[in-house]
């Protein structure tokens, strides 16, 4: 049976970025086209020139991408001509592949918000296509509130999709603006609209208001529709748009889609997924959602035993994909619940070789939950526990001696008699025969010895200086008489590559001196620096 092809419309850029404290500069926008650009999507939507001046610069000049790179704004005003249209004329003159005009199609709408007639509104929308047409685009039209629109009046509705498509409009994409239409009402309604507009002609731009943007896409699709517009990582207003990150995986891995049609990601752009979900958290400064579908470090990882001696045997039973297909890895969890099938699959993970029946395996076993029960998570620390297995092996060098460091905070006036607080951190290390002093000001206690210890580690200083803390999470525990505190750290380097470490002790200094220790040796090992 021949494949048929379904096209991906990402609006991160534009959609996305009407998020709660997203806010995109011209760098940001460019670097993530790239990256979608890399992925292989097909539609780009950069955002809307004249709009902004971030927006109208993106558009000034051509940016070389690969996927079709899209303007999106409003169809002509009503009751003006297309020459004598600001706005439509910035959108026209954008260096553009595509545009993708966005036009009511909920006759309420056009009423109340647009305060102009019905016929009024689908001349706009014709009009507005057959410019841009003319001016050489590929042409959208986002029809907005479609799913309400139609519930309410389908046939001015669909007369509104009917008009773009006839003046040859590409797509017309159907958009579920409030997010609140369900799955089986997304399916029956593009169901009609492929009546009377070819599915391969017909979008579906779903929001999240019900959790079920990924569903109610893939509705559309099932019923008849040929592209998809989301988001990375589901970025969006309110609950956010349709996340591609679940979409995509989906679409490529799953055999109902996977059989029926192809898209634009080859199988090792797949591989790279994970990544640009991460990168893009790491662009907005937030921690990357662990429980992510496919993407997250949650989602192929393992805590009781007797699973993880069943993965060790036979990964399928556990897992719905091979998580190296979307650049993730599978996790076998070290926790209170461990037994040994968990640390010899994760001993195996991180490559360390050892005989199975080696009595260093119970050893570890043992000092794991011991230390588990003063207060430390393997499970959640997976680079501390990789340094605790090589440490019981014998296989970490002793590069460096932190002899002593000192945190000095202070709280007074600054010279214009305002209160300030004042951090600084000494650390005195030892490498090999060197005794460095580094001294560092931060925003607080923790950050202050971060980043005197990061400041000069002598011979090994180049190998962490792609090292940056991207989460730092403290908790405090009632461990018996007195409360202890467990400090997690999350690190990235120069690759994107991400760990987390830990430190657990009754003083929060101490066990975030613990964690940051952790990292940074982590970091050395995972280099391959030498001793
Ligand atoms: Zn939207």
């Amino acid at each position: 049976m021949a494949r048929e092809r379904l096209y991906l419309f990402d609006t991160t850029l534009r959609d996305g970025a009407q998020t709660n404290g997203v806010d995109f500069t011209l760098a940001d926008k460019l670097a993530i086209a790239r990256s979608l650009d890399d992925l292989g999507i097909d539609y780009v939507e950069g955002g809307y020139p004249g709009a902004n001046p971030a927006d109208t610069e993106l558009f000034g000049k051509d940016r070389g991408l690969k996927a079709k790179f899209t303007a999106f704004g409003m169809t002509r005003r009503p009751g003006r001509s297309t020459s004598n249209d600001p706005g439509l004329a910035a959108l026209l003159e954008a260096k553009a592949d595509a545009i993708c005009f966005v036009a009511k199609s909920w006759d309420y709408h056009v009423r109340v918000a647009l305060e102009t007639t019905e016929d009024e509104n689908i001349a706009s929308i014709r009009d507005s296509v057959r410019a841009a047409k003319q001016k050489g685009r590929e042409v959208l039209l986002d029809c907005e509130h479609f799913f309400d629109g139609y519930k309410a009046n389908p046939t001015y509705a669909l007369a509104c999709a009917k008009a773009a498509f006839d003046e040859g409009a590409r797509w017309v994409v159907l958009c579920d603006t409030n997010g609140g239409t369900l799955p089986h009402e997304v399916e029956k309604i593009v169901g009609e609209v492929v009546k009377a507009i070819p599915g391969d002609h017909v979008g579906i731009h779903a929001h999240n208001d019900t959790e079920q943007a990924v569903a109610n896409s893939f509705a559309a699709v099932r019923a008849g529709a040929r592209q998809i517009q989301g988001t990375l990582n589901g970025l969006g207003e309110r609950c956010g748009n349709a996340n591609l990150v679940s979409i995509i995986p989906t679409l490529k891995l799953k055999p109902e889609f996977a059989g029926r049609f192809d898209i634009g990601v080859s199988d090792a752009q797949l591989k790279k997924l994970a990544l640009a979900s991460h990168a893009l958290d790491e662009r907005l400064n937030r921690a990357a959602n662990r429980y992510a579908a496919y993407v997250g470090d949650n989602a192929f990882a393992t805590k009781a035993g007797i699973h993880a001696s069943a993965i060790a045997k036979e990964p399928a039973t556990y897992e719905h994909i091979v998580p190296e297909s979307v650049g993730n890895r599978r996790k076998v969890l070290v926790s209170e619940q461990a037994g040994r099938a968990n640390v010899l699959a994760e001993l195996e993970r991180i490559g360390l070789k050892v005989n199975k029946d080696d009595p260093r395996i119970g050893r570890l076993l043992e000092i794991v939950k011991e230390r588990e029960t003063i207060g430390y998570a393997y499970e959640a620390a997976d680079a501390s526990f990789d340094l605790l297995a090589r440490r019981t092996l014998g296989t970490v060098p002793d590069y460096f001696v932190v002899t002593q460091f000192d945190i000095n905070v202070e709280h007074r006036n600054n010279a214009k008699g305002e209160r300030v607080t004042v951090t600084m951190a000494v650390v005195k290390v030892k490498v090999g025969e060197d005794n460095l002093i580094s001294a560092a000001e931060g925003n607080g206690p923790v950050n202050a010895l971060d980043l005197a210890l990061r400041k000069d580690l002598g011979k090994y200083q180049r190998y962490i200086d792609g090292l940056s803390l991207t989460d730092y999470r403290v908790r405090i525990l009632n461990g018996g008489t007195e409360a202890v505190t467990r400090v997690l750290i999350e690190s990235e380097d120069e690759n994107g590559e991400r760990w987390t470490t830990i430190g657990v002790s009754p003083n929060i200094i101490e066990a975030s001196f613990q964690a940051l220790m952790d990292s940074i040796v982590y970091k050395l090992v995972k280099s391959g620096a030498p001793a």
